[in-house]
């Protein structure tokens, strides 16, 4: 997590060459701290270790036997996406919104039972490494598929609203997580005059474009990009959600640090709506603790978690789509980006609840 306000903690990883220097630094200069992983690649070939067994235990044929429990690689993902719309193909289909830099495919889930429906739109992994993100979606995805028929209130929603799911939003990070460095948040784009690659997809919207908690650094982890949308990854949703014009709630999903958040992150002016966002945000979050117990934190970005300039949900609340809202899931920084698979489905079950009031209060509040 970013640097914000005196007070607050702040989540950082140290090169093993650098540790002792930053040990002498922080102690020195009385900052208190603790090692929450001592050893981050252990954890990561622990994981590498448990994708295969997960892989090994599958049958992918299926959506039935599909292991929601592992991590997938982005082929994986895609085979489920297309294995899901063969067997719904009466309230399923895929979109392809654009293509990525690399030139893969931006794959879109509509679930939809009628023409003409005002919609909810939810994406997961803009940011690549935030892996417990893309595999809450694919849980997201067969949940809807299940219940739609089954749950009343699903089906309500499913009988008035469309739902559109983008499950792997960077796939050109998400791909390179999986080949190369497996803390990749970026895009993959080039940058001219810089050796170093990629923008960082959720400081790239035109709200407060620029603006403080963005950086003009390619090299920086939230560089802005040279300009507002130059991401294909971020202009294609852009131009589906103005093409469809009908969009009333918008959910970007994030990890870590377990918070339900909604718009403003680049100014500290509260939004219009913020009163019914705060409101709504509790209930969700209620929801969620009710489940496992997990302890959410909510409020406005900006004054819940930092400074963020040209982010998803202040672009879509400022077109109008009035229900924007951004989670951060599990867990609070004890495994981080690298979140044990053993709590991909209960961190998808608890997120489901909160979306669902979510998505239940945009169906009984249409403007
Ligand atoms: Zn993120």
């Amino acid at each position: 997590m970013e640097p914000s306000k005196p007070n607050r903690f702040t989540d950082i990883r140290v090169p093993f060459f650098s540790l002792q220097d930053v040990k002498v630094y922080l102690e020195s200069n009385n900052i208190q701290y603790s090692v929450m992983i001592h050893d981050l690649q252990a954890l990561l070939d622990e994981e590498k270790k448990d994708m295969k067994l997960g892989r090994s235990l599958e049958n992918a044929r299926s959506t039935d036997t599909f292991n929601y429990a592992t991590y997938h690689t982005f082929d994986e993902i895609n085979n489920f996406i297309d294995t899901l719309v063969a067997e719904n193909p009466g309230l399923v289909s895929k979109i392809q919104i654009g293509r990525s830099y690399e030139g893969r495919p931006l794959n879109v889930l509509k679930f939809s039972t009628g023409a003409n429906r005002p919609a909810f739109w939810i994406d997961t992994g803009i940011h690549s490494r935030e892996w417990v993100t893309q595999a809450s979606g694919v849980w997201f995805a067969k949940k809807i598929v299940k219940d739609y028929g089954r749950d009343a209130s699903l089906t309500a929603t499913l009988n008035r609203l469309d739902i559109y799911l983008e499950i792997v939003t960077n796939p050109d990070g998400y791909v390179f997580t999986h080949t190369s460095n497996r803390m990749w948040r970026k895009t993959r784009s080039p940058n001219t005059g810089s050796t170093c690659i990629g923008t960082d997809p959720n400081r790239n919207w035109d709200a407060g474009f620029g603006g403080g908690g963005s950086s003009s650094n390619p090299c920086s982890e939230t560089y802005r990009g040279r300009a507002a949308h130059s991401e294909s990854e971020v202009k294609a949703i852009v131009d589906f959600v103005k093409s469809h014009g009908n969009i009333k709630g918008f959910v970007s999903i994030h990890s870590y640090s377990q918070m339900l958040l909604y718009p403003y992150g680049y100014t500290s002016t509260p939004a219009r709506d913020q009163a019914e966002l705060h409101s709504v945000s509790r209930n969700a979050i209620n929801a969620l603790s009710s489940l496992y117990g997990t302890a959410y934190t909510y409020g406005s970005i900006i004054s819940t978690i930092y400074q963020a300039s040209g982010g998803t949900v202040d672009w879509t609340y400022n077109q109008g789509i009035k229900y924007s809202f951004t989670f951060e899931l599990r867990d609070t920084g004890r495994y981080g980006f690298a979140l044990p698979a053993n709590q991909i489905i209960p961190t998808a079950e608890e997120t489901w609840l909160a979306l669902t009031k979510l998505i239940e209060h945009t169906r009984d509040n249409l403007y």
